[in-house]
């Protein structure tokens, strides 16, 4: 599903070294945390799952596609297959809660009878039906990235990706969303969180991976947040 094998990143504009010798491997249907302090390499193995890097040295591969070696006219193919969702939310603060989702699915080209059967189906999943008319402004920040992880999954993505999606929530809210996360994780869909919430990691019981200034330094599974040290 998601291998790095023995993965250096080093940006060539200023030659830093932002992952050192990388391997691991995330099977279909994992739940993984991406922990580390700022600068660890969390966002860029994100940006090359997402095929917005490419490796400089190693090899990393997602559903069995090799990222640094796809050609333009397949990564649009290869990222429909992940989910994504942030922690400041990118919402389009013009349109409603319906119509954010309806756009993730518009540009896959998805027609209006898919659209009209998956929405509700997405919205439910979040606990959002009620507010499928609203506008983001009209909501909380916690419902925000509800809709986040609604239109995340609207294309029913193998891989769901999620770069601190509690990083702007208060504990309660954070909590609802992990309870989301876990509820998707069971029906199937791989997660990767890169994430600082040390409470919400120890919570969760599960695998752990840890990075330290580019370093690999321990992948646990049911870890615990451990940088602090
Ligand atoms: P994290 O997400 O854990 O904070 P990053 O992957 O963003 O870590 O950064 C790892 C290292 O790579 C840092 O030293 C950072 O300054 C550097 N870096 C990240 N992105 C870029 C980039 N686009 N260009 C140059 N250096 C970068």
């Amino acid at each position: 599903m998601i291998i790095f094998n023995n993965v250096t990143k080093i940006y060539e504009d200023n030659k830093a070294r932002a992952l050192e010798d990388v391997s691991f491997h995330v099977e279909k249907g994992e739940f993984v945390f991406l922990v580390g302090h700022s600068g660890a390499g969390k966002s860029s193995i994100i940006r090359m799952l997402l095929c917005e890097e490419t490796p400089t040295k190693g090899k990393v591969y997602v559903n069995g596609h090799d990222i640094g070696a796809l050609s333009h006219k397949e990564i649009p193919f290869l990222r429909r297959e992940i989910g994504v969702v942030f922690q400041d939310f990118r919402l389009l603060p013009s349109r409603t809660v319906y119509e954010n989702v309806a756009f993730a699915m518009r540009i896959v080209g998805a027609s209006t009878k898919q659209m009209r059967r998956r929405i509700p189906e997405v919205l439910n999943m979040v606990g959002l039906s009620r507010k499928a008319k609203a506008y983001p402004s009209q909501l909380s920040g916690g419902e925000q990235q509800r809709v986040s992880m609604a239109r995340a999954l609207a294309n029913n993505p193998s891989i769901l990706i999620a770069d601190e999606p509690t990083g702007n929530l208060d504990s309660e809210k954070a909590a609802e969303i992990m309870a989301i996360l876990e509820d998707i994780n069971n029906r199937g869909t791989t997660i990767l969180m890169a994430t600082h919430a040390e409470k919400l990691v120890n919570e969760m019981h599960k695998r752990v991976i840890t990075l330290d200034r580019g370093h690999l330094i321990s992948d646990q599974k049911e870890g615990v947040y451990t940088i602090g040290i």
